[in-house]
């Protein structure tokens, strides 16, 4: 079979019920989600390793998995959270909120996983276009890698690209952080040979710590350190992931922008290193192994889907019949270019965090984007405003809605006339919860 694209006869791979698109924590368990059920799945992935931002971003902690009671990310989530937690044997086992990542683990974790359930993985391959069958449905995804431009067709396509790209390319309306001005991003690195005993002892590094070394670097100006943003997970023996620094004004669908920031990220890093070994005892012999493949990117599209979750919603800590997930992360949006400089650099103290035991419903609706029906979308780009996607773009919460989006993939594959709108949710969500989602019933 053959398609014509740009005036070519591309030939057709149509061997697919689904094709899910991004290979990070979204589309890893949207693709073996899928798979589960069933359906024969290819998942395609512009770099050459499985993880997004954890891993090609060396994003270097989860947020918390409990809501201070109990674990709520569950299903696929919650073992791919234990099962890395496990290789990483100097984390105890009753630490579930902000544990650290160690993204060769991670890495090992969701290959395993992809494995198990046969997923067809395409590395080193990035979806550049869509052609549609008609208005609402797309008829192929165009992709380019090293044989070239190639057609892939399936039946049911899920969008974790993080900038939802499969739905833009298609013509979807979409809105970008607030009217466009985004979060920043951030280059993660990784720093070895620090001294455990001395850092343990030491105040905290953290930016929010009145005692940090990093507020006596960025009075002292030597290093040119934008600001205190600094988070630090030990990720090894002896070895620390950093989320440190900022960088603005990178929108991750802007390559310029995208190249630019990573040169002045990983120049950022080197600075950020020498600052310490200079004014931390800890870090006299540290030395940087290891500067993210690529930028940290927070915020970019976001999809207009069936239903748009709102911040209302969030502090109502609504529930929803189709929900598929549950999230309590607080709305944690990094300073940006344009923002009123009397906000506090970090959004923690600026919005209201849920107490013990509460938490929110995601639904299946903020997944489906109205203007498709063959398209699902899940990840950092599913339909809420604004201020909520400060909270569920979190790892856990991501890897949630990728598995309910794969299940329902499948689903709707299964069907005669593919409508992904059609999806029974009440069978979606016994399936989840057959699979250990967290979804109590009387939210
Ligand atoms: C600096 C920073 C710090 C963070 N801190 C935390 C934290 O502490 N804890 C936490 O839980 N979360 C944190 N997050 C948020 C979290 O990491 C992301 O929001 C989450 O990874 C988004 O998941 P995703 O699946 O939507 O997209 P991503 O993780 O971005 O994965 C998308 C994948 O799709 C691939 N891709 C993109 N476009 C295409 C294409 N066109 N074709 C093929 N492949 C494509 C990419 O290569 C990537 O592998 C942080 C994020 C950043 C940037």
């Amino acid at each position: 079979m053959e398609i014509k694209f740009n005036g070519k006869n591309l030939n057709v791979n149509n061997d697919y019920d689904v094709i899910v698109a991004g290979g990070g924590p979204s589309g890893i368990t949207a693709a073996v989600a899928a798979a589960r059920e069933g359906a024969k799945v290819l998942l395609i992935e512009q770099s050459g390793e499985l993880g997004g931002m954890a891993v090609t971003g060396l994003v270097p902690a989860w947020t918390p998995y409990t809501d201070g009671i109990r674990i709520i990310y569950g299903g696929l989530s919650k073992r791919v959270f234990l099962e890395t937690r496990e290789k990483m044997p100097f984390i105890k086992k009753d630490h579930y909120d902000w544990v650290a990542i160690d993204s060769e683990s991670l890495k090992q974790v969701y290959e395993n996983l992809v494995k198990e359930y046969g997923v067809e993985t395409l590395f080193h391959t990035i979806v550049c276009d869509t052609v549609m069958k008609n208005e609402r449905e797309v008829d192929a995804l165009i992709t380019a890698n090293k044989s070239g431009i190639s057609a892939y067709k399936a039946k049911v396509y899920v969008d974790c690209t993080g900038d939802a790209d499969i739905y833009a390319y298609s013509g979807g309306e979409f809105e970008i952080g607030d009217k466009g001005d985004v979060q920043p991003s951030t280059m993660c690195f990784v720093v070895t040979n620090v001294d455990e005993d001395i850092i343990n002892k030491e105040p905290n590094l953290y930016g929010g710590n009145k005692d940090s070394a990093i507020h006596k670097i960025i009075a002292d100006g030597k290093y040119n350190i934008p600001d205190t943003h600094l988070c630090i997970s030990k990720i090894g023996p002896n070895t620390y992931g950093f989320n440190a620094g900022h960088i603005w004004n990178v929108h991750s669908t802007e390559p310029e922008e995208v190249s630019k920031g990573i040169f002045e990220g990983r120049d950022l890093a080197r600075r950020y290193v020498e600052a310490l070994k200079e004014y931390h005892p800890a870090f006299k012999n540290a030395y940087l192994v290891q500067t993210a493949p690529t930028i940290g990117i927070r915020e970019s599209r976001r999809i207009v889907g069936d239903y748009t979750f709102t911040t209302d919603d969030y502090f109502a800590r609504r529930s929803f019949d189709d929900e598929i997930c549950r999230n309590n992360y607080f709305i944690d949006i990094h300073k940006s270019a344009k923002e009123n400089n009397e906000w506090h650099e970090h959004s923690d103290t600026r919005f209201e965090h849920y107490k013990d035991g509460e938490s929110h419903g995601v639904p299946y609706r903020c997944l489906c984007p109205k203007a498709f029906d063959n398209i699902l979308v899940a990840g950092r780009t599913i339909s809420t405003d604004r201020i909520t996607q400060g909270s569920t773009r979190i790892m856990p919460c991501c890897l949630c809605e990728g598995e309910a989006a794969g299940i329902a993939a499948a689903m709707a594959a299964k069907e005669s006339k593919v409508n992904i709108h059609n999806v029974n949710t009440d069978e979606l969500r016994q399936t989840l919860k057959k699979y250990d989602a967290y979804l109590p019933d009387n939210n």
